[in-house]
């Protein structure tokens, strides 16, 4: 035993540590030289009685209360102390412990430790660290100022570019202003980048807090991107899961940013035939808050793992070789984080190289309104989903069985149509098949002129998904009557929803195909930017207002407050259109028309009415006018007289009310039969495919053999809604097919219709036959013999 003491004491003594013994007043029972060493270093030769009179004052205090206060034994505790000799101060760590027990038998063990220097350096580090950090805030602070200013100029580089770009400059000068604006569009996204970058690192970007409908700012930011996916060739779809909430609070447009600059990362690193997928998720969800996972995978070149790390600082490219291949500031992630910090959420990234990237963010966000409640729209209905993409078709599979629909998928054409004839076969005919357009193989059209043209399997309403972005070729596609609805892709949840529950309420599939078909041609026929027009009106009111709408539209205006003086200023200006009021001083509307048209003035002419009643028509018509312009009218009321006749002068058309005047020059060319039809130019509103057209020649000839006796029993039974309705189908199809003056004439019965004037109807339907007659002579030519 004896043995064991001497070695405890021989280390107590030998310890490079400095240790004491001492009792809660801080007498020193038994120290070790180390600690004599440690004190003589701050320059005291002599250790006191007392160890706590080795501290400053307040320190020695201090540490007199922490010692009543220790606890058990074995307990240990540390703090800081300054010792001084009054010369120099040092900071020693004290480590005690409490060794015996009894209240006054109590011996602490204490050892010291001089941490000055390590004090030292971590207090200069924390300066040197808030110096710096305020530094960057300074030059961030600076930067998001530079670059607001910087926007101002650049803005008006853009601004009177596009001015000068409508001055009327020759091919070349169009061509340098052109490029000067692209490089300025390039600059402003660089500094808007910068600013948006600089204003996070300086702390001084904040969040918008409104309500939004968070899958459709999901799915339209997708949207925003989708027609560069597609010009790649790349598949993109988006899924929603079940219990995203319905509205939240938060900052949509930051969440757009957030959405748009990774996809479009993923569009940018994915090579052609590729995919990109958005997921959304609802992590947690209570009744005032979720927690919502957005994922965006793509199948690209994905980024080596040794770079994971840095991908989200500031001006992280993987490297330079592929900076300069893809371009890019290499903020875009930084950005991205910063936002997603801001709105209280994480952002990260798993990668293969070669095999592709999924960067996810998770935000939270208020909730306003709580998940939807999928609604049966489908409620057991067969629905085949035709789609090459799997995840396309998984993402569609779901939504279906979600609103209730018993679906089945396959991904080509040719499965598609035997699944239906089989299906129809065994008396279990599918209600609904949704088909790709792009398909590799049989595409869509031709999937569909298929299932049109068999009667076993034709019940089955088809909806077409083309990739957003052709909304102009879709346009003409809707004139044809093959489809129930059309859905853009990526798939937008919420439309998809109301396309198919249109497409299986009804079969109203002219009517409805169609009247979508218009919509779409507002688009894609476009009033020429600026029109000239007369308008002879002599009631200031009026004039103000057609002056204030028709210029605001961007046309020029020339007034004239009477007949004579619309006269004159028709043929010195040579106008697109003439807007005419029939009473007017001097010389009214039908005469100032009547000498218009001997003259040879062939342009629209639209009457301007108090009072639209029969006689009134019949005396403008008379007279050479082409419409009517009821008083007091709005904007609504004019523009889509605007359209309609500016567009029918563009195309050419002319035809309306008023037969062309012979001295018109137009009249001087035969009438052709490419205004009857013209084959080559369907070919090529069909995207080059004259098989495609030719089956649908032979759809539409079938409808064309009974349409006037159709026609006319609407008319008997006085319903001209119906008339008006298949009017308008047969002058969308007819004019989709090139067949100008069938639908000019399809036009004229379906205004008559609208008017629900029964003479006009009847003049109208009698001027339909020759048309009719003549296209299907020419037509029939062309139509594929089957
Ligand atoms: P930028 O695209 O402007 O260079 P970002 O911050 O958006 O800047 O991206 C930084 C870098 O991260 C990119 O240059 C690229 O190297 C890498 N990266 C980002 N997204 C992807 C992705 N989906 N696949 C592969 N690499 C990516």
């Amino acid at each position: 035993m004896g043995g064991v003491g001497e070695l405890y004491k021989a280390v107590f003594r030998n310890s490079p540590i400095a240790m004491a013994l001492i009792r809660s007043d801080g007498r020193i029972v038994l120290s070790n030289p180390a600690l004599a060493e440690l004190a003589r270093h701050v320059g005291i030769g002599e250790l006191p009685g007392k160890l706590w009179d080795l501290l400053e004052t307040e320190d020695r205090l201090s540490s007199l209360d922490r010692v009543a206060t220790l606890g058990h034994l074995g307990e240990r505790y540390s703090w800081l102390v300054r010792v001084s000799n009054g010369d120099r101060l040092v900071l020693w760590q004290l480590d005690v412990s409490v060794v015996s027990g009894s209240d006054e038998g109590r011996l602490l063990l204490v050892n010291a430790r001089d941490v000055t220097l390590q004090k030292n350096t971590e207090l200069r580090l924390k300066r040197a660290k808030e110096t710096a950090e305020r530094a960057t805030r300074t030059k961030s602070a600076f930067l998001a100022n530079m670059s607001h200013e910087i926007r101002t100029p650049i803005h008006t580089i853009t601004g009177m570019t596009e001015l000068l770009l409508e001055t009327g400059l020759d091919e070349e000068q169009t061509e340098y202003a052109s490029q000067v604006r692209f490089a300025a569009e390039v600059l402003l996204f660089l500094i808007n980048d910068i600013l948006d970058f600089s204003k996070i690192e300086a702390g001084k970007l904040s969040l918008e807090t409104i309500d939004f409908d968070l899958e459709r700012v999901a799915e339209e930011a997708v949207d925003m991107v989708s027609l560069q996916a597609h010009k790649k060739g790349l598949e993109s779809v988006v899924w929603i899961a079940p219990g995203i909430p319905k509205s939240v609070t938060g900052d949509p447009g930051r969440l757009r940013q957030i959405i748009v600059n990774l996809f479009n990362n993923a569009v940018k690193f994915t090579p052609d035939g590729g995919e990109v997928v958005m997921t959304l998720r609802a992590l947690r969800t209570h009744h005032q808050g979720s927690r919502v996972r957005f994922e965006v995978s793509d199948t690209g070149i994905g980024i080596p793992s040794e770079n994971v790390g840095t991908l989200f600082k500031a001006f992280s490219q993987v490297d330079s070789s592929t900076t300069r291949k893809f371009g890019g500031t290499g903020l875009g992630l930084s950005i991205c984080r910063g936002l997603v910090r801001l709105m209280g959420g994480d952002i990260g990234v798993q990668s293969t190289e070669g095999e592709g990237s999924t960067f996810w963010f998770e935000v939270p966000f208020g909730v306003i309104e709580g998940a939807r409640t999928e609604a049966q729209i489908c409620d057991g209905r067969r629905v085949l989903i035709i789609d090459d993409n799997e995840r396309s078709r998984d993402t569609l599979h779901d939504y279906l069985e979600r609103w209730g629909a018993a679906s089945t998928v396959v991904s080509t054409g040719r499965e598609g149509l035997k699944e239906l004839r089989d299906a129809a076969a065994a008396g279990e005919p599918f209600d609904l098949a949704l088909v790709d357009l792009e398909l590799p193989g049989m595409d869509g059209w031709q999937f569909a002129s298929e299932v049109n043209a068999d009667h076993a399997i034709n019940a089955t309403a088809l909806i077409l998904m083309t990739p957003t972005g052709l909304a102009a070729g879709e346009a003409k596609m809707k004139r044809l009557m093959w489809f129930n609805g059309y859905a853009s892709k990526p798939i937008c949840r919420h439309d998809l929803e109301e396309t198919i529950r249109e497409a299986l309420s009804g079969d109203l599939e002219l009517a409805a195909v169609d009247e979508e078909a218009d919509d779409e041609e507002g688009v894609e026929e476009i009033t020429p930017v600026s029109v000239r027009l007369v308008v002879a009106e002599d009631h200031l009111v009026n004039q103000t207002l057609f002056r204030a709408i028709l210029e605001k539209l961007g046309h020029e205006v020339i007034l004239a407050a009477n007949g004579r003086e619309a006269v004159e200023a028709v043929e010195r200006s040579d106008p697109d259109m003439v807007f005419m009021d029939v009473q007017m001083p001097e010389m009214n509307g039908y005469e100032a028309t009547e000498m218009l048209r001997q003259r040879g003035f062939a342009g629209p002419i639209v009457a301007v009415t108090a009072n639209a009643v029969k006689g009134e028509r019949d005396k403008c018509i008379a007279a050479g006018m082409d419409d009517f312009l009821t008083k007091p009218f709005r904007r609504e009321d004019l523009v889509p007289l605007l359209d309609k006749w500016l567009d029918a002068a563009a195309s050419g058309a002319g035809g309306g009310i008023g037969e062309p005047t012979p001295t018109d020059p137009a009249t001087d060319i035969p009438e052709d039969e490419t205004s009857a039809f013209d084959f080559d130019a369907a070919v090529e509103r069909f995207g080059g495919s004259d098989t495609v057209v030719r089956s649908v020649l032979s759809r539409f000839l079938e409808k064309c053999a009974t349409i006037v006796s159709e026609f006319e029993r609407y008319l008997e039974a006085g319903d001209f809604d119906a008339l008006q309705r298949e009017a308008h189908g047969l002058k969308g199809g007819a004019r989709t097919l090139e067949a100008v003056r069938l639908g000019d004439a399809a036009a004229l019965v379906e205004e008559a219709a609208k008017m629900k004037d029964e003479s006009r109807c009847r003049h109208s339907l009698g001027a339909l036959r020759h048309p009719v007659h003549e296209f299907t002579e020419i037509a029939r030519r062309y139509e594929t013999v089957e």
